[in-house]
């Protein structure tokens, strides 16, 4: 066995695709013989410790710094999403279905398609590989993924090959429901009981460096807005204090609402990107717009459009 060790690793604010794309790509590179480990930069989520339990998968470890480290990255591409000290880790593969926003000093394998999720990916190579069993498993790990990143298949970003490889890994795994199974797994995060501000707009950030913009933007999945006004007047607070902090132009929260299909974007800092991008007005820094559910797909490109322009 190659005695180098190789970490696999997602993106911080880890979701469930990242975390169970690194594991069942681990698993796949084993066989191989590779040395490799999965490793999440942060504590999981709700939803994500859930499935593990669910399948009886233990947690990867805990790597808040790759320095010095041989690493694939899952799930992303950007410096700004992984983990420390990424600018001096060794960067060997990339597996996403992301923007490509990287630069690429080496010449490495980038497996990159416009998937709904990366676990799709990384199915489709497991099934593409004689040798390669994919086990109950890993194959529940993988259709989690699946269902987590394209909201039940109701994501803009669900594509045809989402849908066929969730039904063959849903049957190896035993499921016999897809979409109840997914609304379950939704249903572990997508409540903001108990949840302070911080822990809401950081429960799935992403930050974006755009011409010379810095600017963030999270999502949090709910399945009553309701819940989200009440809390409205706090999280402001904390986005403007995370702004200052962060020197961001602006940054959004989006509260995703998985049942009507629309998100309630909050927003402060600089904020006519995205009222030029979706040619409506902001209100008490707050703009619902309907259909919208992926950060990547529906509010990403106008956004950076509209910045480009400036
Ligand atoms: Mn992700
Ligand atoms: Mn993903």
């Amino acid at each position: 066995m190659n005695k180098e060790t190789i970490y696999i690793i997602g993106h911080k604010s880890p979701d469930t695709d990242t975390v169970c794309s690194a594991i069942a790509y681990s698993e796949f590179l084993k066989k191989k013989k590779i040395n490799a480990i999965p490793a999440i930069p942060e504590d999981l989520n709700q939803e994500t410790k859930y499935v593990l339990d669910y399948f009886k998968v233990k947690t990867p470890a805990k790597l808040k710094s790759i320095k010095g480290k041989k690493v694939i990255l899952v799930d992303h591409n950007e410096a700004s999403q992984s983990p420390q000290g990424i600018e001096d880790a060794e960067v060997i593969e990339i597996i996403d279905h992301h923007k490509i926003g990287c630069i690429l000093s080496n010449p490495i394998s980038v497996f990159t398609k416009p998937s709904g999720s990366t676990a799709t990916l990384i199915a489709q190579k497991m099934f593409d590989d004689n040798k390669f069993k994919i086990t109950k498993q890993l194959a529940g790990l993988l259709v989690s993924a699946i269902l987590s990143d394209t909201v039940v298949f109701k994501s803009s970003t669900t594509t045809n090959e989402d849908i066929l490889v969730a039904k063959k890994l849903g049957k190896i795994a035993g499921i016999k429901n897809l979409k109840d199974f997914g609304i379950d797994i939704k249903k572990k995060k997508a409540n903001l009981n108990g949840l302070s501000a911080e822990k809401i707009i950081y429960s799935d950030f992403k930050s974006f460096q755009e011409n010379d913009k810095k600017f963030g933007i999270g999502q949090i999945e709910v399945v009553d807005l309701n819940e989200a006004k009440e809390k409205q007047d706090k999280i402001l607070e904390k986005i403007e204090e995370i702004i200052k902090k962060e020197n961001f132009t602006f940054l959004i929260l989006m509260l995703t609402d998985i049942i009507n299909e629309g998100s309630e974007l909050l927003i402060s800092g600089e904020n006519k990107y995205l009222e030029k991008a979706f040619g409506k007005k902001i209100e008490n820094n707050s703009i619902y717009l309907k259909k919208m559910m992926s950060r990547k797909k529906d509010l990403l490109p106008p956004l950076i459009k509209e910045i480009n322009k400036q």
